[in-house]
């Protein structure tokens, strides 16, 4: 009986290696397990009546919808990730590699897959069949689901393409960012206009950029560099709420960065950036930027006029009964990993629910957590954001969260720090590892530079 099996199994097999095999993913051995511990009684859900679920990107919405399966119905699924790239990167870090420049750890989504008991296709969705429950990669391998979840992120797109404009998009960009400090250090580079572009962009990696360089001027005496931030909001990291953001106007000024608010900066030629309203005009040596953000604009689902995917609270695509998305790609107006990790929560949630287990899915309810690097001690932003809290902005020298890392997800972070170190080796033993709200030390709420940070004199910001 048990040859039979085997023998059957890898048949099956064979004709899964050119399926689904293309990513290593489904070896031999890996699937008689299965096949076998399938028909064992002891277990309490056999693999053929777990629910399959196909996750559609191996970022953060995806990584920590993983996560967040394997945590709570670990027997009820069977969990596939598909992905173009080999290796999940922690982008939000990335804005410190200029200044720090270190060798980049990611996960290797097969093993990371591998280790959480899931498989792994290397490919790219194309579209999905849903009468059929099907998805189909661009290279036309065809993938069976019981439920889809859509975590494709959102498409940065360069605003403008000139030289003199760097465009930040993560660790790739790190290089050219070490070459204009470079630049700064040598005097070849005085003036520096960090304009955010108008539309859907991550919030933070800007004011990082902005306060570490201002700080890094500071500590080699290049106090003559101007630096200034062109931003649309209409106060500096508003989303984080008028504590917090009356905090970051303060250390913007401390650090002489200044700063234009409810402004459109254009790039032009020759060092020329154009701002309105206003009509007004300034000449700088550098432009830094960012992408804006569009969605993934999937064939067949409706979405937005920018192709980000419209969502329930708990991640339900309408009129696609078991079809969820979660994170960036979605329509939520904010961009950003602790966001995506939560609406992947979300669905993650609503998932187990519908297999049988025993909770009560809770929806998306939105908490914005941000460590802003500033060259000195990083301040911790928090604000709630669907309103229920009233005016909870907070902002702290201390961490408000734990592990306090930049990507702030409930499953995610914990992992992310288990795997490449940070955190995790300081992280409290009796603690639960879900990000703990910590009670900020009053005394660490002011936001004045400490005396190693950089001060160097005031410029009134210009709003
Ligand atoms: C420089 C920088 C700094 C940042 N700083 C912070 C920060 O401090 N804090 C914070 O919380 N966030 C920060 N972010 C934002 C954060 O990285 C994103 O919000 C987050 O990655 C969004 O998660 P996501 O899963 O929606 O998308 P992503 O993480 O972008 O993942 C999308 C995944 O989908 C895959 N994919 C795309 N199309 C397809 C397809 N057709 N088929 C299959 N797979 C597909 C991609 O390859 C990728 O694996 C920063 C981002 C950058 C670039």
């Amino acid at each position: 009986m048990r040859s039979e099996r085997l023998q059957a199994v890898r048949a099956q097999d064979e004709i899964g290696i050119e399926r689904f095999n293309e990513g290593g993913q489904l070896a031999s051995e890996a699937m008689i397990e299965r096949e076998i511990a399938a028909e064992d009684p002891r277990r309490g859900c056999s693999e053929r009546s777990r629910k399959r679920v196909l996750i559609a990107g191996g970022g953060v919405a995806g990584l920590e919808t993983l996560l967040a399966l394997r945590a709570l119905a670990p027997d009820r699924v069977e969990i596939t990730i598909l992905a173009p790239e080999l290796k999940f990167i922690n982008r939000s870090m990335s804005v410190s590699q200029p200044f720090n420049p270190q060798r980049v750890r990611g996960l290797r989504l097969e093993d990371t897959a591998g280790e959480l008991g899931a498989h792994w296709h290397r490919g790219t969705l194309d579209r999905f069949d849903h009468g059929r429950h099907r998805a189909v990669t661009r290279d036309g391998d065809e993938l069976p689901y019981d439920m889809l979840v859509l975590a494709l992120g959102a498409h940065p797109e360069h605003e403008w393409e000139s030289e003199g404009v760097l465009t930040f998009h993560g660790g790739a960009d790190g290089p050219n960012y070490r070459l204009l400090l470079q630049r700064l250090r040598e005097d070849r580079v005085r003036t520096v206009a960090f304009v955010k572009p108008g539309g859907a962009s991550w919030p933070l990696p800007l004011y990082d950029l902005a306060l570490m360089t201002a700080a890094w001027c500071a500590t080699r005496d290049r106090a003559e560099v101007e630096l200034s931030l062109i931003t649309p909001e209409e106060e500096p990291l508003g989303i984080f709420g008028k504590t917090a953001s009356a905090a970051v106007r303060q250390l913007l000024d401390k650090n002489d960065v200044a700063l234009y608010t409810s402004s459109y900066g254009v790039p032009g030629r020759d060092g020329r950036i154009d701002i309105t309203p206003g009509n007004r005009r300034m000449w700088v040596d550098r432009v830094v930027t960012q992408p804006r953000l569009v969605g993934p604009r999937l064939r067949g689902i409706p979405c937005d006029h920018d192709g980000f995917m419209h969502t329930d609270l708990h991640g339900r695509l309408a009129g696609f009964d078991g079809v969820f998305a979660a994170g960036d790609a979605t329509t939520f107006p904010i961009k950003q990993g602790g966001l995506a990790a939560q609406q992947a929560d979300a669905v993650a949630e609503a998932i187990a629910a519908s297999v049988g287990v025993e909770l009560d899915p809770q929806p998306f309810h939105p908490i914005l957590r941000g460590v802003l690097l500033t060259g000195g001690p990083e301040r911790y932003l928090r604000a709630d954001l669907s309103g229920g809290a009233g005016d909870d902005s907070t902002i702290s020298g201390e961490a408000l969260w734990w592990p306090p890392d930049k990507l702030a997800g409930r499953y995610l972070a914990p992992y992310l720090s288990s795997q490449v170190g940070d955190a995790a080796d300081v992280m409290p033993q009796e603690e639960h590892p879900i990000p703990v709200e910590a009670t900020p030390d009053l005394s660490a709420l002011s936001t004045q530079p400490r005396s190693h940070e950089n001060d160097r004199g005031q410029r009134a910001s210009r709003t």
